[in-house]
């Protein structure tokens, strides 16, 4: 079932989500929504709260990435295969020099900016079946993992902008909010359900 994504503005984008364990009802077609919400927006990343759930859990499927032109042979490849769930993550450790990539976000459609972050991460998460991985990433899958662990945090790659840039994107991010936007999937947005 394809759920609406919440939009920029809703309170549930700024919560820290809580860890959930393997007796969260219906887990499993939470995650099958969510992968269905996902490739219904097109995208390659999906938390929890961008449904209104703020839960520690985020779905990741890079293989849109590997067609990218610019990228090595291995690149594409690692990508192509790269679906994963992480429950309850951790990043346990960030490294290397910051490296710019141009960022978007399903919660806030039609704005893309630069956003600095390290290469390299160890995370630590639970899988569907709830056992306890460590790995390593790096480039695009880090980079992935990097925003969309950020949503669990309650943190938005808005936020990460100097204030500039975010004062040149407020009355966009105000419209978005009010529901002021072509997007062709299903949306949620906060200013539209308040009732005066
Ligand atoms: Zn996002």
């Amino acid at each position: 079932m394809i759920l609406p994504i919440v939009a920029y503005g809703d309170p549930v984008l700024k919560k820290k989500a809580v860890e959930i364990d393997k007796d969260y009802p219906k887990i499993e077609a939470l995650i099958a929504n969510m992968y269905e919400t996902m490739y219904g927006a097109s995208g390659v990343g999906l938390a929890a709260p961008q449904i209104g759930l703020a839960i520690r859990i985020f779905l990741v499927d890079a293989s849109p990435f590997a067609e990218d032109e610019d990228l090595s042979e291995d690149e594409k490849a690692q990508l192509k295969d790269f679906k994963k769930t992480f429950i309850n993550p951790v990043i346990l450790e960030e490294e290397g020099d910051e490296w710019v990539f141009n960022e978007g976000c399903l919660s806030i459609p039609d704005v893309r900016e630069d956003v600095f972050r390290q290469p390299k991460i160890k995370i630590q998460y639970q899988d569907e079946d709830f056992n306890t991985n460590v790995e390593e990433y790096d480039g695009l899958i880090a980079r992935i993992i990097q925003h969309e662990y950020d949503h669990i945090e309650g943190v938005l790659f808005t936020d990460k902008l100097s204030s500039f840039k975010k004062r040149l994107l407020k009355g966009k991010l105000q419209n978005i909010s009010k529901g002021k936007i072509r997007v062709d999937y299903r949306m949620r947005f906060p200013a539209m359900s308040k009732k005066r």
